[in-house]
């Protein structure tokens, strides 16, 4: 690319094309037909997998293994206050190098440099070895039920295996390729409500304070240390998001506390293992309780190895820099690859800017992440 000349860049012609969609999750918007025409034409078979009300690209170029997938996703979250956006949402624009436009960071600019990276691939490698595909969902942003989990069902049942996957998901911190995600902490969640007996606060030996009750637990929950996390992870943390009791008159001693928390667990322990800890703490204190999980995601872990090594050598290529490995961060659609047992990589963006007003890239980020794309897959797939 010339760099003086952004305007020149392929991928932000189609990154522009992309933007212009708005594809509020679950609506994909006409962007995976945009990109699957494309593949086509470069040899990829397409597969439409609409479940419900959520539309998923399959394309494939290849049937012989090891088979490398781009995954990522076409919706976006909504903009928020319009009158607070420098521009509109879904007419890009670019001022002082930056692009600006919903789902620029997340992650319409990554999928336009997975396709321009794999189209300049395929014409210098069209015979390569293995095969590339492509799982892009529309509803990674909403419940994340008809998406990639369904996909994913579809290709276990008809035993179609992916070696190594890259999602687009925006993973640099302050320069592109600073940071690949090369897992996720899981994440459980917890609805508790403890018990005690309403009454008047002059005549406390007639009631149960919830609140009194509960506080030594909270405090030892809080203080307890769950693990020393290891080489991939941080420690697994414990947070309480809400807590909520009481009538609000100042005379009454409440009937129940009802707080929701939640762990960022390592993988050096297990959901289970938490609950079980969790309800000791509780049963010691003697509480008279409820409680209800949601496990929203299982911790997963890419060790170093091919696709990990792809990606450091394509970054330190085209950018000079040495990129780290993290854990960090929300949960992504990898969770629902990787226990298929599939190498997942996250590698994308800077993710600064994402899911706010005026969410944007840097222009000339997008050639080097293309040309990341690219050096990537000749690592794993030139022949
Ligand atoms: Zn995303």
């Amino acid at each position: 690319m010339n760099a003086s000349n952004p305007l020149q860049s392929e991928t932000l012609k189609l990154s522009l094309q992309l933007l212009r969609q708005p594809s509020v999750t679950p609506i994909d918007h006409n962007c995976q037909n945009i990109m699957a025409e494309r593949l086509a034409k470069h040899g990829f078979e397409i597969e439409n997998m609409r479940f419900e009300d959520v539309d998923n690209l399959w394309a494939r170029r290849g049937s012989e293994g090891p088979l490398f997938c781009f995954a990522g996703h076409t919706d976006v979250v909504p903009t928020g206050n319009l009158e607070a956006w420098g521009s509109d949402p879904f007419q890009p624009e670019i001022r002082d190098g930056k692009l600006y436009g919903r789902g620029s960071a997340d992650m319409k600019t990554a999928l336009a440099a997975m396709v321009v990276a794999t189209e300049r691939f395929v014409s210098k490698y069209p015979n390569h070895k293995g095969s590339i595909a492509y799982l892009i969902t529309s509803d990674e942003e909403g419940p994340s039920i008809n998406g990639t989990v369904k996909v994913i069902e579809t290709l276990e049942a008809r035993q179609e295996k992916i070696t190594w996957c890259l999602v687009g998901e925006p993973s640099s911190t302050t320069h592109l390729g600073d940071i690949v995600k090369n897992g996720r902490r899981g994440s459980l969640n917890a609805n508790l409500t403890i018990k005690g007996k309403q009454g008047h606060v002059a005549y406390p030996h007639l009631a149960i304070n919830p609140i009194h009750i509960a506080s030594k637990a909270i405090a030892e929950l809080c203080d307890t240390v769950w693990d020393h996390g290891n080489e991939y992870f941080p420690a697994t943390t414990f947070q309480i998001s809400n807590i909520n009791s009481g009538t609000g008159a100042t005379n009454v001693v409440p009937g129940t506390l009802n707080t929701l928390f939640n762990f960022r667990y390592s993988t050096e322990v297990t959901a289970e293992e938490l609950k079980a800890r969790t309800l000791e703490i509780l049963d010691r204190h003697g509480l008279d309780y409820d409680i209800e999980w949601t496990l929203s995601g299982l911790p997963f872990l890419t060790p170093v190895g091919e696709l990990v090594n792809a990606a450091k050598h394509a970054i330190e290529k085209v950018t000079g820099r040495e990129t780290q490995l993290s854990t960090s961060g929300g949960t992504s659609d990898g969770r629902f690859i990787a226990p298929t047992g599939a190498q997942v990589l996250e590698l994308g963006v800077l993710n600064a800017t994402i899911h706010q007003i005026n969410e944007h890239v840097n222009v000339d980020d997008l050639e080097p992440l293309a040309e990341i794309y690219e050096e990537i897959l000749v690592q794993l797939l030139a022949n």
